[in-house]
């Protein structure tokens, strides 16, 4: 069973979904917490412990594999500086390092520029974790490269909740009211990236859960859902194209 500090602590997620970027929405002091217990949970080699050496530093924000970046009022070049000569070395095989740029609606559309290519194939080991309260004040180029998860109470989705039922139940076998509920919901492409970061996080809650409880067939039903949700995520509807876009991921589980 997992414990209930398990439990509580932020939804793992898995290296290969660590790329290109993380972009987590909620209240400032909420979202450092929940950076500081996933750099835990990846860097610490006792499984995030809590009191280690690894875990100490992150907490105090001095790890040496973790730059935090907050600007004073809006991001300027030299605060990303650091970035750009940081990633210009290349790292060891198998070595993590983290960017964690806080208030990132603070970037301005210069220092987005200067950022983009390394947000979107940053060189291996390297990667980014935007946190910010207001998720409609990030830059679009920006947000398109990231996987985006939101921590606020209210669920910015929630509109989209019937649909979302129906990729996280245990049976996908009724077509006609899965049909009948996304013609009814008139989801659009935005709306599609935000139920698709949601489900994920769902699915990848469900994988760890199902993981610390040793129930091996629900793990590999949610890794499988995982691999379908990630597929999806590199080809998001082109507008007008979202029903289509459902209608083939509801095909995809309902064969699993
Ligand atoms: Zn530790």
């Amino acid at each position: 069973m997992a414990t209930e500090q398990q439990k509580n602590s932020i939804t793992t997620i898995p290296n290969e979904l660590i790329a290109p970027a993380l972009l987590w929405v909620g209240q400032h002091d909420n979202l450092v917490a929940r950076t500081i217990d996933f750099l835990q949970q990846t860097l610490c080699t006792k499984g995030n412990c809590k009191i280690c050496v690894t875990c100490n530093q992150i907490n105090q924000q001095e790890h040496h594999s973790i730059v935090w970046i907050e600007p004073e009022k809006q991001y300027t070049l030299d605060d990303i500086g650091v970035i750009h000569r940081t990633i210009a070395f290349k790292l060891e095989e198998n070595q993590k390092f983290f960017f964690v740029l806080q208030k990132a609606d603070y970037l301005t559309q210069v220092c987005a520029n200067s950022l983009l290519k390394s947000i979107e194939e940053p060189p291996n080991g390297y990667h980014f974790i935007l946190l910010t309260e207001r998720h409609k004040a990030i830059l679009p180029t920006v947000v398109s490269r990231c996987l985006i998860s939101s921590f606020y109470d209210q669920q910015p989705t929630d509109k989209h909740d019937g649909l979302f039922q129906f990729f996280t139940g245990t049976a996908w076998t009724d077509p006609f009211a899965f049909l009948k509920e996304l013609d009814a919901s008139q989801i659009n492409e935005p709306e599609s990236r935000e139920l698709l970061d949601k489900l994920l996080v769902h699915w990848i809650d469900k994988n760890k859960t199902a993981r610390l409880e040793k129930k091996s067939k629900e793990e590999k039903k949610a890794q499988h859902v995982l691999t379908i949700l990630k597929h999806a995520m590199l080809k998001l509807p082109m507008p007008g194209s979202s029903k289509l876009f459902w209608k083939h991921i509801f095909i995809q589980m309902k064969e699993t």
